[in-house]
Parts: C-alpha cells; sequence; structure tokens
C-alpha cells in the first residue's frame, strides 16, 4: 500500500532535480560569440547564426554580419537597427559576427526615478547591485522623455576599424517615447572580450525603431535585473582573428566607441 506513493514522490523530486539543475544552469549563463576587441579591429564576420545564438538566450546585443546594425534580442525574437533606422526580423540563418545572450530571469527589481540621466540611471541600478566583480543582464521598460541612439552602417570588404565607422554612425533622438532597453554590465575585468560597465540597446514599445543608447532621460520604466555568473565564450576561427594583436590595449577605443555622440 506505501509502494504507490514512495515511486510518486520519487519521481516528483527527480522531475524537480532535472528542471532545476537545467534551469539553473541556462538562466545564469552568459554566451557570446567572437571578443569585443576583435570587433573594434573590424572582423565583422560571423559564424554563429542567429538560430544558434538563440539556443543559448532570450534576450541580449549585438551586432549582424558585416556590422549590420544594432542588434537586440528581445523574448527570443533577434531584432537588427539598420543604419537608416528600420528594424528588421532576420531569419535565422543570418549570422552575428559579436553577440552575447542569456535565458533572462530578473533576481532584482528597481523603479527608476523620473527624469534621471544615464549616468544616474547607472548609479541608481549599482547601488541596488551586491557586487560589480560579476555580469548583469537588465530589462529596463517603461517611459522615457528623451533617449539618444545610434545605429552603424553596413560595411564592404576590407573592413575598417570600429573607430573609423562609427564616425559614419546615424544618429536617431526619440522624444517621449515607450520602449524597452536590453542591457549588460560586465566587470572591468572583461575588457578585450566585452564592454566593461554598462552597454545598452533600445527599442521602441512597437519594435519599430531603436539602436545603441548614447544617451537617456527616464520619465517612468521599472529595470529587472538577472545576476549571471558564468560566461561562455566562442572565439571566431578565422584567419583574421588567428592574425589579430590581441596584446593591444583597446580599452579607450572601445570607450569612445561605445559613448560617441
Ligand atoms: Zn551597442
Amino acid at each position: 500500500m506505501l509502494k504507490k506513493p514512495r515511486i510518486l514522490f520519487l519521481a516528483v523530486l527527480l522531475v524537480l532535480a532535472v528542471s532545476f539543475g537545467a534551469h539553473a544552469q541556462q538562466a545564469k549563463t552568459l554566451t557570446q560569440t567572437s571578443t569585443i576587441d576583435a570587433l573594434m579591429s573590424g572582423i565583422y564576420d560571423g559564424k554563429m547564426t542567429l538560430q544558434e545564438l538563440k539556443l543559448h538566450g532570450d534576450i541580449g546585443l549585438g551586432t549582424i554580419q558585416s556590422l549590420d546594425g544594432e542588434m537586440i534580442l528581445l523574448d527570443g525574437t533577434v531584432y537588427q537597427v539598420k543604419a537608416d533606422g528600420t528594424v528588421h526580423v532576420p531569419g535565422p540563418a543570418e549570422t552575428t559576427p559579436f553577440a552575447a545572450v542569456t535565458f533572462f530571469e530578473p533576481d532584482m527589481e528597481k523603479t527608476l526615478p523620473g527624469g534621471i540621466d544615464m549616468k544616474r540611471l547607472t548609479d541608481e541600478i549599482d547601488a541596488v547591485l551586491p557586487t560589480t566583480n560579476v555580469i548583469y543582464a537588465l530589462r529596463i521598460e517603461g517611459r522615457f522623455k528623451r533617449v539618444k541612439a545610434r545605429s552603424v552602417p553596413r560595411q564592404n570588404k576590407p573592413y575598417r576599424p570600429l573607430e573609423e565607422v562609427v564616425k559614419t554612425q546615424s544618429i536617431f533622438d526619440f522624444e517621449n517615447v515607450e520602449g524597452v532597453i536590453v542591457g549588460l554590465r560586465c566587470p572591468p575585468f572583461m575588457k578585450g572580450i566585452n564592454v566593461p560597465g554598462y552597454h545598452l540597446h533600445f527599442l521602441t514599445k512597437d519594435r519599430k525603431a531603436g539602436g545603441h543608447v548614447l544617451g537617456l532621460t527616464v520619465d517612468k520604466a521599472v529595470a529587472k535585473i538577472d545576476r549571471i555568473n558564468s560566461f561562455y565564450v566562442a572565439l571566431p576561427e578565422s584567419q583574421d582573428f588567428y592574425r589579430l594583436n590581441t596584446d593591444t590595449d583597446r580599452t579607450g577605443a572601445v570607450s569612445a566607441v561605445e559613448t560617441r555622440n
């Protein structure tokens, strides 16, 4: 008589253990293809398809093959904000030369005060983080008084370094706009691999505009924060990457490219 419930109990435990294990592993890993220094140096050919990328996450950011715009992965859909301001959903066979994604499962939430700028926004989020020595994925949703965003034009070979390309970037100014910002906050020790500090990409609520965030003013928004304690990076296997001098410190150039107005 007692046997049946015990078997059922064990089965439930097993299912819980399996689903918890799989879930925890997926939720707390940032998966990335290539490195920021490779992208900085003009390595704009990607091997990882968007289909493969999405096996590793449902939220994230990066760019598309040949540096064709700013990329935002949101709720499992890849959006491409082109330099002409239009937003496309590229097909699964399209590739990316640089992207970082995770399965979003927020641990923290912070209601942001109205009127704050980008610096204050990052200070407000920093204030609730237990440490800045791990990675965080962010989803900031709401209304913004202003968002200044940019995108970069598709490149042809021979590729120019990103520092040169951003001189031809397109800038988009949004006022009183609803939307979502997908972001990453990486520790300083990730320099060379990803962008240290905050890196934010914006998409309007109707998913018809957006870009890499250069500045903003919050109206009414909530930040959801996912703490990530594991990092996986797929390195390029191209000759361009094999020959790249990775000893060069590109910290200043990365910062210039990320914040260029
Ligand atoms: Zn960006």
